[in-house]
């Protein structure tokens, strides 16, 4: 059984008050190990650790700070292999997506800890009169809330730019895969981080997330997940004036046009729509096809789709792994049957799958939806799971309209040759990403996030490193 562990005031141990929950293995719906359930007391002791550390961290030349970020991502390079095993076994992923998430986890911290050696501030000259300049001062003691979907890979990603503008981090990964943030708690140690610079807490939502966000001297919370979770932290931090970052859910649009490069379209839909079994806030999970092409996109679609291999994650030629948890398992299987009562038609899929000798792990079938209209709730609604629906459509304004439809406004992709058409459509997208005859296409310098109810704010490049630091003009008179 694998037994996690805090990372708390530089070492590893249990819960204050010695409680634990269940960690589950999805590939084989059993437990597997156990996390600590941490509570206030745990939350207190991280908060007073990371303000110890804070005054030496906070002045702690760039330089430094680089080596010692540095010397995780090689650790986490050096130990791929045991840390993508951990993240599929606990995540229910392909071992070969892991993979490539970790070589991600590490470029997050290569890249925030090199981003801060060229962090300039401005100055602004009023001539002959004064000089003003910007100063950019880290915040003090932050939180950095993450979710299940890509674990490490996001985990880092907040973690990386908070503590290379010199703040101390409580750090809460998903209590539905804790894994990979315990084993990188174990490197940041080997790396040498100082004590209190990271802590790293395991638990429920509310007893360690939900602390940490009415935490008063917790100055800022970096969050990624659900939009009704960021709407209650928005609700908690708003009054207490924290700066709050929140990436949040999508139901992406994906939009093939009859002059498409139909081969490269299709190949990419199917990654769009089904990489990590869906599970991922930017897959294309509304399909709009041009009329001209619907019917052969269509076949060639359910071909690909019915081909993927369903199964072991540990298994190299798997394509679909396991669903993360039971509930949502049964969530996205009540999606299903909602779309049958709402009438859709299932090109493929629908329904859950057993996998030899994995009989009691969560699979479901990649599904596709066809007939359903754009107020349905499963064109309406995030499912995150390995269902897309299907809808044809006859015009630019038309798609334009049905695309906008939902509250979700995170990533879109359009599939198109017609340049005009392409930056026409791109600009009247309602979404934060616009991804032209590509999916997932990353520069970790450019803003991240999404419009609507997808979130507020932007990550990535110097967007991330902007909200982990406060501005303060200093104006002199010459
Ligand atoms: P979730 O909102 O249930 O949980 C996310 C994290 O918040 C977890 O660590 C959880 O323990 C914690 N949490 C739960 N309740 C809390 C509370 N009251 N106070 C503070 N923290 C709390 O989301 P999830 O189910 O883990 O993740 C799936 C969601 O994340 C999907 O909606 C997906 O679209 C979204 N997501 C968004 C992005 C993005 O970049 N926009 C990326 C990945 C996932």
């Amino acid at each position: 059984m694998l037994k996690i562990q805090n990372y708390l005031d530089g070492a590893l141990s249990d819960a204050i008050d010695n409680q634990i929950i269940d960690n589950f293995n999805p590939s084989k719906g059993v437990v597997y190990g156990s996390i600590p359930n941490s509570n206030e007391k745990d939350v207190e002791k991280a908060v007073k650790s990371a303000e110890e550390a804070f005054p030496e961290w906070g002045v702690l030349n760039n330089e430094k700070r680089f080596k010692i970020m540095n010397r995780i991502a090689e650790l986490i390079d050096a130990n791929r292999d045991e840390l993508a095993k951990a993240e599929s076994m606990d995540q229910g992923k392909p071992l070969w997506l892991a993979k490539n998430e970790m070589i991600r986890a590490a470029q997050n911290m290569r890249f925030f800890a090199t981003a801060a050696m060229q962090y300039a501030s401005d100055s602004h000259i009023m001539p002959g009169h004064a000089i003003n300049y910007t100063q950019r001062h880290p915040l003090g003691v932050v939180a950095c809330i993450s979710p299940w979907n890509l674990p490490l890979y996001l985990f880092t990603w907040k973690i990386a730019p908070a503590l290379a503008t010199g703040n101390c981090v409580i750090a809460k990964p998903s209590e539905i895969t804790p894994a990979t943030a315990f084993l990188f708690s174990k490197l940041c140690i080997e790396a040498g981080l100082p004590k209190g610079v990271l802590n790293i807490l395991h638990g429920t939502g509310p007893s360690v997330g939900g602390v940490l966000v009415a935490h008063p001297r917790v100055k800022a919370i970096s969050f990624t997940g659900g939009t009704n979770t960021g709407r209650h932290i928005a609700s908690v931090a708003a009054p207490m004036f924290k700066k709050l970052s929140l990436e949040l859910g999508g139901k992406n649009p994906n939009i093939i046009f009859d002059d498409a490069d139909l081969d490269k379209a299709i190949a990419t839909t199917v990654n769009s729509s089904f990489m990590n079994q869906g599970e991922i806030c930017l897959c294309g999970s509304r399909i709009y096809v041009h009329r001209k092409v619907y019917d052969q996109i269509k076949q060639r679609f359910v071909e690909e789709v019915s081909k993927l291999k369903i199964g072991d994650p540990l298994n190299d030629q798997t394509k679909v792994g396991a669903i993360v948890s039971k509930p949502h398992f049964d969530k996205i299987l009540g999606y299903i049957d909602l779309a049958k009562q709402e009438g859709a038609t299932i090109l493929t899929g629908g329904h859950a799958v057993t996998v030899n000798g994995l009989e009691s792990g969560w699979y479901i079938a990649p599904t596709i939806l066809e007939g359903l209209g754009k107020n349905s709730v499963c064109n309406l609604e995030e499912i995150f799971g390995p269902v897309v629906t299907l809808t044809p459509f006859d015009s630019e304004e038309e798609v334009l309209e049905l695309a906008n439809s939902t509250e979700y406004g995170l990533a879109a992709t359009l599939w198109t040759q017609n340049l005009q058409r392409a930056h026409r459509m791109a600009s009247k997208i309602e979404s934060g990403i616009v991804w032209i005859n590509c999916w997932l296409l990353r520069d970790l310098r450019t803003p991240f996030g999404g419009m609507k109810n997808s979130g507020v704010g932007r990550e990535g490049g110097f967007n991330a490193m902007n909200f982990f630091t406060e501005q303060q003009n200093v104006c002199v008179k010459l």
